[in-house]
Order: C-alpha cells, then sequence, then structure tokens
C-alpha cells in the first residue's frame, strides 16, 4: 500500500506537521528514531511568536500548553547608548509571544494525534529513500514502505547534502534566573561584547540564553552558583537583579540550509531544511508557518508528492524563509562584535527604532508573524 505522506521525526516539527495535513484531510505517519514520547524530555524553553500561537491554537493544541504571555520586549546593548521597546499595547495585539517549554508543546501534540488517530511509530530509523516517478520507498530499520511524499523533519540538516553554513564559534549557556522583582512579562535582549544575552519571562523566572565563546560556556557550566549568578549580573547590567541561577546546560550555534528545501517527492522542514542561531527565537516559529504552508499546499493536489505540489510549496516559502535567515544572522553579524564603529552604528539604530514607531511596528510584525506581516 502508498502512503499519501510518511514524516520522518517526530519532534515539534514532525507533530505540527501531521496534524495540519490531518486537519487539511491528508493522512500521514510519523516514523522516529527515538522512542513515542522522548520529545517530552527537551529542555528548551522557546519564544512563541503571535502567529505561532494562532497556528498552535488552529492544531487545537494551544489550550493544553502553559504558556507565559511577553508584553513587553526591551532591546539594547550592554555599554553603549541606544534601546528600544516594543510594546503589545502599541502593536493592539494581546500578547507580543508567548514563551513555553519545548516539552509541554511536545507533549500538547502528541495528545492530540493520539486523540485524532495519527499513526506515531517510535524506534523507526530513516535509512535510505528511492524516488521512483510515482512514488518513493522509504527503508527504514523495522521495514519498508512506499509513499506519495516523504516529510522530514529530522531535526537537523545532514552532511551529505550542499548547504550553506555559517559557524559562529559561539555557544548558547541555558538556564533560568530568577528576578529579584516580579518580571512584569517583559523579555529583554540585550547584546553584549560576546553576543547576544536574552531573557525570556517564564513562570515566575526568566528563562536565560547568554550567547558566548565555546571556551567561556564550558567554564561557565562548571563554575558554582554564585559565581556563575554574579558574571550574569555583571554581563547584563544592573536593570534587572538576579537572586538565583538553576538548571544550566550549552548549545553550540551556527547557521546552516539547505539552498533546496524540496526534492523530487521529498521536503524538508523546521531544522531539518534551516538550523538558526536561538537569537531571534525562529526556528520553531518558522518551521510551523512551514507546516501550514505545506498542509495548504498539499490538501488541494491529487497526489502530494506531484512536482507542481512542491514547486508551488517551495515558492511560497521562498520570501519568509529567506528573510528570517537573513534576519537572524544580520543580527548576530552586527551585535556579536565589539567593533566602536559599529557600537555607535548599532546604538544609533536602535535609537532610531525607538523614535520611528512605524519601523518598530514594521520590526515587531515581522517578529510577530513572519514574512506574511507585509
Ligand atoms: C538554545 C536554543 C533555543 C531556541 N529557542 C527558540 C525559540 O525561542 N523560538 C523558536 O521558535 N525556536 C527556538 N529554537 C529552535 C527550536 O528549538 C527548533 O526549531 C525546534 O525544536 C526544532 O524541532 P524539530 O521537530 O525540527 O527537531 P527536533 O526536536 O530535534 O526533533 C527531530 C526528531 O527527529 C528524529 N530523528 C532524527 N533523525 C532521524 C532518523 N534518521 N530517522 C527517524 N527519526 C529521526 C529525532 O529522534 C527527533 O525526535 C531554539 C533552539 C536552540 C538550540
Amino acid at each position: 500500500m502508498t502512503q499519501p505522506v510518511v514524516i520522518i521525526g517526530g519532534g515539534p516539527v514532525g507533530m505540527s506537521l501531521a496534524l495540519a495535513l490531518h486537519k487539511q484531510g491528508v493522512a500521514a505517519e510519523i516514523h522516529d528514531l527515538r522512542p513515542r514520547g522522548a520529545a517530552a524530555g527537551d529542555q528548551r524553553i522557546l519564544a512563541l511568536s503571535h502567529g505561532s500561537q494562532q497556528i498552535l491554537a488552529n492544531l487545537g493544541v494551544w489550550s493544553a500548553i502553559k504558556a507565559t504571555p511577553i508584553f513587553d520586549i526591551h532591546v539594547s546593548q550592554r555599554g553603549a547608548a541606544g534601546r528600544t521597546r516594543i510594546s503589545a499595547r502599541e502593536e493592539k495585539v494581546a500578547a507580543l509571544g508567548y514563551v513555553a517549554s519545548s516539552s509541554d508543546i511536545a507533549m500538547a501534540l502528541d495528545n492530540a494525534l493520539e486523540a485524532a488517530n495519527i499513526s506515531y511509530i517510535g524506534e523507526s530509523r530513516l535509512l535510505d529513500v528511492t524516488p521512483a516517478d510515482d512514488t518513493i520507498t522509504i527503508d527504514l530499520s523495522d521495514g519498508s514502505l512506499h509513499a506519495q511524499l516523504v516529510a522530514y523533519a529530522e531535526g537537523r540538516i545532514g552532511e551529505s547534502v550542499h548547504v550553506v553554513e555559517r559557524d559562529y564559534d559561539q555557544h548558547a549557556l541555558i538556564c533560568r534566573l530568577t528576578p529579584a522583582k516580579p518580571h512584569r512579562n517583559v523579555a529583554w535582549e540585550r547584546f553584549t561584547q560576546h553576543g547576544p544575552f536574552a531573557l525570556l519571562p517564564f513562570e515566575g523566572d526568566y528563562a536565560a540564553v547568554y550567547v558566548c565563546a565555546p571556551q567561556d560556556a564550558e567554564r561557565l557550566k562548571g563554575m558554582p552558583d554564585a559565581a556563575l549568578l554574579a558574571h550574569l549580573q555583571n554581563q547584563f547590567g544592573p536593570r534587572v537583579q538576579f537572586t538565583a541561577v538553576s538548571g544550566r546546560f550549552i548549545y553550540p550555534l551556527g547557521l546552516r540550509y539547505r539552498e533546496h528545501p524540496t526534492a523530487p517527492r521529498q521536503v524538508w522542514l523546521g531544522n531539518a531544511a534551516q538550523t538558526l542561531h536561538p537569537v531571534a527565537g525562529q526556528g520553531f516559529n518558522l518551521a510551523l508557518r512551514d507546516c501550514m504552508a505545506l498542509a495548504h499546499c498539499v490538501a488541494v493536489a491529487t497526489d502530494p508528492g506531484a512536482a507542481e505540489v512542491l514547486t508551488r510549496y517551495a515558492a511560497n516559502r521562498r520570501l519568509d524563509r529567506r528573510g528570517t535567515i537573513g534576519i537572524t544572522d544580520g543580527l548576530i553579524r552586527l551585535f556579536s562584535n565589539d567593533n566602536p564603529i559599529l557600537k555607535h552604528a548599532r546604538g544609533a539604530g536602535l535609537i532610531a527604532l525607538d523614535l520611528v514607531p512605524p519601523l518598530r511596528s514594521f520590526l515587531a510584525r515581522r517578529m510577530m508573524f513572519g514574512a506574511r506581516a507585509w
């Protein structure tokens, strides 16, 4: 029997795609090399855009996710002039975005799959694929099957393909910081000489992402709590006082993306198509938009893997994908640099954003909705 769509990878992106396809009446089954439920062990805390909240609500899972709303985002750089503040009130939305744990999102999606009776086959590793004219053969560790379309949501880009790559030579140290005073749902993005330092309000604490050189991240990870707290306080500055630090781990950072997210009877989504630096918190947000666009393209086709369907999908995603990759990469290269001329230019840019509300509003809407904000 030939399946319409087989999804490789049952993380948040693969599960979202299966639900989005189901909503459009297209059957899909998921195969993941890990046992079912493993995605609930992911420790990442994600900033979800306003647009992502709408997508997750549309997929019927939003009410099961414990999310902390963001009412204001404060952007500044340490040791230089210029700052800007983006507010939900000014943008006339209930919240600029939300903060939720990846594990909570995964559990909500998994429960929704079960309720919709969508197959999730765990401990099933992709070994090989062979595309033909009408179908594609998929060899998995537990057998072979045929599909019209394979959607990859494996969370990483393999080594054997042509990718565009940038190594920022940076690691992210992730931890929780307890503020001395209630955070009042304000998120902070502070650019330090080492890299960005983001604070996301999450429950009563801040989920912190501190970007620095790989050797510094290793050293900080091994520090006693008091020394790490003092270091992070010093890097952030006095605007928010921290009283405790907990739960630290590190991730290497880079940018990798496939030039083409499609091939005959195959499509790559989320981190399998583009792995972004987490500075702007865009990876999962962009992936959700990928999933919705693919589900819409597939819904109106008799053959979900037909070349014209994949061409339409790639064209539909080009602007948002390139724009999000470009903004994230540009932010890192502009702000992770201690050049004094650039430092002033950045300060001027932030002041300009603060003084020109339409410009700030443009940036806010771009972050909230992706390219469709235009
Ligand atoms: C530090 C950090 C902070 C981030 N912050 C944000 C944020 O604030 N906002 C945001 O939008 N994004 C953020 N991101 C990005 C976000 O975490 C990712 O975009 C998202 O988790 C990717 O989900 P995924 O389902 O594509 O991948 P994963 O969660 O990695 O899932 C991939 C799945 O595929 C399976 N798999 C792999 N290979 C195979 C195979 N050969 N056969 C079968 N199965 C396979 C794996 O077992 C896994 O279950 C952040 C990322 C990092 C590193």
